[in-house]
């Protein structure tokens, strides 16, 4: 592999001392690239506030109160991410009292089951069974009838969960599987953790009535990387806290080993607000134009279908189909060997290579449109 390459911005003396090299994520907030790119105001206020000790608790209840201004929630809390937040989530429905939280996950309160659609099973969902709740799958493969769900929830449902994720299919809305749980007096948990952009998803999904939502911090917010937001019903944050958050309590709960430190909760509060006041139809465009300039790159190449597209998806994306004797994972293999090192996309709907564009800096679609075109063009093996 041919080295030194690599553009300027590339370089990092930290990364070199410990033999590793920085990557060119056009892959998405993936955390097996490190989450996003915290900006230097977010770095700066944690730089700030790592030099001081503070009254922990009160920092989360002031962190709180913005998190439910920003999410239209009646309460909030800053997580060690999202899968904390789901952690907190399932602890929070199984109990809010300190002598049954002290006994999770052993012994567990009657109503310890969470309903959750095979459609939204997926690798992250493991952290609600974490506080001692069980998961109860309801529906098909690709469907569930409401009257599944409906007869699903009984004596022992604690909560029904509720998953939105790209490529996750979705039989029943969040409306209709709010009302039914509604119904029958269990609450509504989601996880939407990496939904965010488009920015009105932070409101929406209590808008529909959601009980308690989790969102990532180090995802599209761009904030610290092991952070996360939990919203929701005063009374289930509330429950949340006595998991692990009452500094007070003799007992820290099966949510302490996920603590928040102070730079996280401080990195967290800045990226947010940066993100709320950003100019996301500019994003857009930018997202869109950058996608744009892969596939006029590649566009002609004998046995390559490619085009922009954004439905469903993380921002606006090239997506490239390939004919043999083109082999997708060959051709990620060798984007990631290269230098520069290029991670992109491979599988998503149907078995494509999709290069994200949300986690690419300015001129770095450049640097992925002519590589994907000296390998596609059998250019690519250096
Ligand atoms: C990323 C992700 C998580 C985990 O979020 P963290 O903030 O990394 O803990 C959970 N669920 C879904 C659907 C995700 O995409």
């Amino acid at each position: 592999m041919a080295r030194g390459r690599s553009p300027g911005h590339l370089r990092s003396a930290t990364l070199e001392r410990l033999g590793l090299r920085s990557i060119i994520n056009a892959s998405s907030w993936l955390t097996s690239l490190g989450g996003s790119l915290m900006p230097p105001e977010v770095l700066a206020a944690m730089q700030d506030v790592s030099g001081h000790f503070v009254d922990m608790a009160a920092l989360n209840r002031v962190a709180g109160e913005r998190l439910a201004a920003a999410t239209g929630a009646e309460a909030g809390m800053v997580t060690a991410g999202a899968s904390a937040a789901l952690v907190l989530q399932a602890a929070a429905c199984l109990t809010g009292d300190p002598y049954t939280a002290s006994q999770l996950p052993d012994t567990k309160p009657e109503r310890c089951e969470i309903v959750i659609q095979k459609t939204h099973r997926n690798r992250y969902d493991g952290a609600w069974r974490l506080a001692g709740a069980k998961l109860v799958e309801i529906g098909a493969a690709r469907a569930t009838a409401p009257w599944e769900l409906e007869g699903a929830i009984g004596p022992r449902t604690a909560a029904v969960a509720y998953v939105e994720a790209p490529f996750l299919c979705q039989p029943l809305s969040l409306e209709q599987m709010v009302e039914i749980a509604h119904r029958k007096n269990v609450p509504l948990i989601v996880d939407a953790a990496a939904e965010v952009p488009p920015v009105g998803n932070l409101r929406r999904h209590i808008a529909c009535g959601a009980d308690l939502v989790a969102y990532s911090g180090g995802k599209g917010i761009a904030g610290p990387q092991s952070s996360g937001i939990l919203c929701g019903r005063r009374d289930l944050i509330e429950a949340a806290w006595v998991h692990g958050l009452n500094y007070d309590s003799p007992h820290a709960g099966v949510g302490r080993p996920m603590k928040a430190s102070k730079e996280s909760i401080v990195g967290l509060l800045v990226a947010l607000e940066l993100f709320l006041a950003r100019d996301h139809e500019a994003d857009l465009r930018r997202w869109r134009a950058m996608a744009a300039h892969v596939v006029a790159a590649i566009e002609g190449i004998p046995g390559v279908h490619a085009a922009v597209e954004e439905d469903g998806r993380q921002g606006p994306q090239a997506v490239i189909h390939l004919d043999p004797p083109h082999h997708a994972p060959a051709v990620v293999a060798e984007l990631l060997r290269g230098d520069p090192a290029i991670a992109i996309g491979e599988g998503g709907f149907r078995g494509e290579l999709y290069a994200v564009m949300v986690t690419l800096r300015n001129g770095e679609e450049r640097i992925v449109a002519s590589r994907l075109r000296d390998i596609l063009m059998g250019r690519g093996a250096r």
